[in-house]
């Protein structure tokens, strides 16, 4: 195994760990995957994390027999989400999925969320829709959240919790955290009487700016040596 992947199996863990402390997931709930060249590496079913080791990440072929795996643990039963978003879109390179309280809240209600904040253009539209329900782990639970992540980066599962994807690991977690946030917010905003929603212009104006916004890479920047004193 390259050091890169095991970097990656042991980033996943790190994550997993990271997202129950920070009170963002509970239990064994939840799974995440990262691809990784022509496989998916993805977490085992009903492992507790702090129980993980990166050689337990099973993988399955992005490219090969749909849903044939190996690992010494079964795969997430979630693994066909996972894998079917992955197929269905090359720039996603991770998912993180969560049981978060506020997502499965507003889930559980079957309410999308409306653009209530202009953080919701860093999902890719005016709303983060809440799929249809199926059973976890069905080809038709996978279809559904398909189906709600058209033109989106992350979306609610009814009766269930929520899917973020991201170009790496660190981006999925960090749009995680954020529909977390905005969940929250708009829990909150309907117990005061509702929000007031933003406009497909005003978001409009929000994706522009969010063409170049999303997390830095510190470590990348600081190596270029003396940062460059730029105009805003
Ligand atoms: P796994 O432990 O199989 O990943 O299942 C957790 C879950 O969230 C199912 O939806
Ligand atoms: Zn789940």
């Amino acid at each position: 195994m390259s050091t890169e992947e095991k970097t990656l199996r042991q980033t996943i863990i790190d994550l997993c760990l990271w997202m129950n402390e920070s009170g963002l997931n509970q239990g064994t709930s939840g799974n995440i995957s990262a691809r990784y060249q022509d496989v998916m590496l993805i977490t085992p079913s009903a492992i507790p994390y702090a129980k993980m080791t990166p050689d337990m990440i099973a993988t399955l072929n992005l490219k090969g027999k749909y849903g044939e795996w190996e690992g010494p643990l079964k795969p997430s039963t979630e693994w066909r989400f996972h894998l079917d978003i992955m197929k269905a879109r090359p720039e996603v390179g991770a998912i993180v999925h969560t049981h978060a309280t506020y997502c499965t809240v507003l889930a559980i209600a079957r309410k999308s969320i409306p653009a209530c904040h202009y953080m919701m253009a860093a999902f890719g539209g005016m709303d983060v829709r809440c799929s249809d329900y199926a059973t976890y782990g069905t080809a038709e639970l996978s279809a559904h959240a398909l189906k709600a992540l058209e033109n989106r980066t992350a979306c609610l599962l009814a009766n269930h919790g929520m899917i973020a994807t991201g170009a790496n690991l660190e981006k999925a977690m960090w749009a995680a955290v954020e529909l977390e946030t905005i969940a929250k917010q708009y829990y909150h905003s309907l117990l005061i009487g509702g929000p007031v929603l933003l406009n497909e212009a005003q978001i409009a104006d929000t994706l522009k700016g969010f063409s170049s916004y999303g997390i830095q890479d510190p470590d990348a920047a600081m190596k270029k040596g003396k940062p460059a004193v730029k105009k805003p």
